[in-house]
């Protein structure tokens, strides 16, 4: 069997049509919508996501704004930023974006984002309407998540659904979105870094969503232990989710978004690109060549949840902007 492709194109296209419309609808009776995103620092993964996020914006009618703060500034100063946006009727939704300096606590941030506001739906009262049903927002990779399985597989009544990971961010909203019919809900697993048996639960699953990021976060260890002058074997960045650990026919939908080397030399150097840094690729945490060969249908990475994700950052500020107005 080869996998479907669930690529989200589609998926995307119509959020976007959707939102464009509703976004006009909004400036033509005076309430342009409006996303401020706010960025304490430099930092230059930020800047490829806040340029995307410009455009995204741009393409649909919903202003942007990136706020730039001084590196050193402090949390009051931040919070008495983000307090100013809230009071602010022209701004329709607040994303502090990630990572932040270590004098900020992130958390801290979310927490005094207005809910009405909350366009990531990190706060705790979108949290708690999320478990109440009924929510605002969600979180937008939970959310894009959901949808696409959905592209897939409409009918979730009953399937097994094992989800891979319990962060607050993607994780736990998407077992929650999940549970929220009280009839039609799959049965869900979460499993996490403490699961004993990985595979017993995968293996048996009809949906696995996987976000985990393990081969980054491997890396990412190695590398730090390695600056600090540390003896350290290379690690094993093979994917978390082999061909073996899933059911044929299952439905995978692949979260991670893993930046690690293409491979290394007889040294254990990293290869090199022609600029002569570190050749990198981007990967899931499920091995989608062999995996492709043997489920029903699979996210590619990149290209599959990615780009809904953002779109579902769209749908988010265009609720926002409503709930304000
Ligand atoms: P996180 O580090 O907060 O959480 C990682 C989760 O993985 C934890 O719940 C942990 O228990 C679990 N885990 C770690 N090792 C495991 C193991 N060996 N077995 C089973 N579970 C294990 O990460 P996050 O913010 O939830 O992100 C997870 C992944 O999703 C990352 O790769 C991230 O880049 C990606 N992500 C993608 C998007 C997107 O737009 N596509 C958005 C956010 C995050």
């Amino acid at each position: 069997m080869v996998a479907e492709l669930i690529d989200g194109k589609a998926l995307v296209a119509q959020i976007k049509e959707q939102v464009a419309a509703e976004a006009k609808a909004l400036s033509d009776g005076g309430r342009t919508p409006r996303l401020v995103a706010v960025q304490v620092g430099e930092n230059p993964a930020s800047k490829i996501y806040t340029n995307m996020q410009a455009k995204s914006c741009g393409s649909v009618g919903i202003e942007y704004e990136l706020l730039n703060l001084d590196d050193n500034v402090s949390q009051d100063d931040l919070l008495a930023r983000i307090r100013q946006l809230n009071e602010d009727p022209t701004v329709s939704g607040i994303i502090l974006q990630m990572p932040v300096p270590k004098q900020i606590d992130a958390r801290q941030v979310q927490v005094t984002i207005g809910p009405s506001k909350d366009v990531e739906g990190m706060g705790p009262v979108n949290m708690g309407r999320l478990f109440y049903g009924g929510q605002l927002v969600a979180p937008c990779t939970a959310v894009a998540a959901v949808e696409l399985l959905k592209t897939a597989q409409g009918d979730l009544a009953g399937k097994e659904v094992v989800v891979v990971g319990h962060s607050e961010i993607v994780g736990k909203p998407i077992a929650m979105i999940l549970l929220q019919s009280l009839l039609q809900s799959p049965t869900v697993t979460v499993c996490h870094v403490a699961t004993k048996d990985l595979s017993f639960h995968t293996r048996r699953a009809d949906v696995v969503i996987v976000a985990a990021g393990v081969s980054q976060a491997r890396w990412g260890a190695y590398r730090r232990r390695k600056k600090a002058g540390e003896e350290v074997e290379l690690p094993d960045l093979s994917p978390l989710v082999s061909a073996e650990m899933l059911n044929e026919g299952a439905i995978v939908i692949d979260v991670a978004i893993n930046r690690i080397p293409k491979g290394f030399d007889a040294n254990g150097e990293p290869l090199k690109n022609e600029k002569g840094k570190n050749a990198m690729k981007t990967v899931g945490d499920v091995d989608f060549e062999a995996a492709k060969e043997k489920v029903a249908a699979i996210t590619p990475v990149p290209g599959g949840v990615g780009p809904v994700t953002v779109a579902m950052l769209l749908k988010n500020t265009i609720a926002c902007a409503k709930a304000n107005a």
